[in-house]
């Protein structure tokens, strides 16, 4: 076992790779593969086609007129639709450039771990479209609440492998994940969903996913002729906050607020404001534990924020005060999921209305009238329809 503390992979004092022998050659050869791509041309040239012609990048950023007004006035939202990405989230921008990074290390065949499902099906659709051989691995009780996932998956051409051990959840199908990985590495690439897990995938990810911030940015200036006050994003793993902060990080005067699902009837999914430093899943991080430290379970009626852990770099913009982190309980979400569809005609992921969520709370108390708040808008409500579908009865009857 590595203490984790040799390399690179550090923000702070979180990170590194805490990880078994068998793997730490894996994580070097990946590494040292990443680092030769991003100084190939061809590799950034090819990766800017796939997003634009596969995905459908640039997303727009827009002008919610609506919202801005039913929250007084007080500012100018936007949103960065990222719900209108290729299979409805932020996935597939991180998808995409792993997809090649694995045909650059000859890889012919794919495994990941879903949550929700997002992950999983924007991973088999990439694989599809490499004609690799896909794995996906799920916890079983995840299986049962994501059905049509599942079933995108298999038209999709992947394997989903049930995760029946521990909570049958995502952090299980995780662990079965990574033990393919090392198993079959020689021909097989670990796709991971998130900024989590051992260096070198949190930096990995997060520069996947920084094509947001970078479009953001330079569609606000195009807008405004100024760079937003603030920017709001839900925190599961932390890819899209992530994706979209790192292109502001440097500016002072533009507030980072990463908001996390904080309240079910059973518990939160809240592991920067309310766990404590730990590892897991090969990386020391902010996560739910108990005083033994016993990995805890995660509760969120978002499946997409249902992790207990979060990405290392968000421990570090924690600490260090650049990022300020809330969080928002279910109730508050779900009012922001009908809100939104009505205001704009947009039914949003139940991810991101976290994020909508606390931009409304904020505005509330503000009494000047010149912000622009730019939200993240991660993900499409497609997936969560069943689940909202008796909050909708409630409020059309
Ligand atoms: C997976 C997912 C998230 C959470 O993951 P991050 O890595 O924190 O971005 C948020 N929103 C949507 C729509 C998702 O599918």
């Amino acid at each position: 076992m590595s203490d984790g503390t040799r390399g690179g992979g550090r923000f702070g004092r979180y990170g590194g790779r805490f990880v078994p022998e068998t793997l730490m050659s894996c994580l070097l050869d990946l590494e040292r593969e990443y680092a030769a791509a991003t100084e190939d041309e061809s590799f950034r040239a090819e990766l800017a086609e796939l997003l634009r012609l596969y995905s459908g990048r640039p997303t727009p950023l827009y002008p919610a007129e609506n919202l801005s007004r039913e929250c007084g006035g007080r500012a100018r939202i936007y949103l960065k639709r990222e719900d209108l990405n290729h299979t409805g989230a932020h996935k597939i921008n991180n998808c995409l450039g792993q997809v090649l990074l694995a045909r650059r290390m000859g890889k012919r065949r794919i495994v990941a771990e879903t949550g929700a499902g997002q992950h999983g099906v924007a991973t088999a659709a990439v694989a599809a479209r490499f004609r690799m051989d896909c794995t996906i691995y799920m916890g079983e009780l995840d299986m049962e609440r994501q059905r049509p996932n599942v079933v995108r998956m298999r038209l999709l051409g992947a394997e989903v492998v049930p995760t029946a051990s521990g909570s049958r959840t995502l952090k299980d199908a995780t662990n079965d994940a990574i033990r393919d990985w090392v198993t079959n590495v020689r021909n097989t690439h670990y796709i991971i969903g998130s900024t989590v897990g051992p260096h070198p995938y949190p930096t990995i990810v997060r520069d996947f996913q920084a094509v947001i911030g970078r479009e953001a940015r330079e569609q606000i200036l195009e807008a405004e002729d100024r760079l937003p006050s603030v920017i709001v994003a839900c925190v599961g793993g932390g890819s899209n906050a992530l994706g979209i902060f790192s292109a502001f990080l440097g500016d002072e005067d533009v507030a980072l607020i990463g908001v996390e699902a904080g309240g079910s009837p059973d518990g939160h999914a809240a592991a920067l404001c309310e766990g404590t430093p730990g590892v897991l899943h090969g990386s020391y991080s902010y996560l739910m534990q108990d005083d033994d430290g016993q990995v805890e379970l995660a509760h969120s009626i978002a499946p997409g924020l249902d992790y207990p852990g979060v990405g290392p770099e968000h421990s570090f913009l924690m600490d260090s005060g650049r990022v300020t982190y809330a969080r928002v309980p279910d109730r508050e979400a779900l009012a922001a999921f009908s809100d939104l569809s009505r205001l704009e005609g947009i039914i949003p992921a139940l991810e991101p209305c976290h994020a909508l969520a606390f931009t409304r709370k904020m505005l509330a108390d503000r009494t000047d009238g010149d912000d622009v708040v730019i939200v993240n808008l991660s993900g499409r409500g497609d997936k969560d329809i069943d689940a909202v579908t008796d909050l909708i009865e409630d409020l059309t009857e």
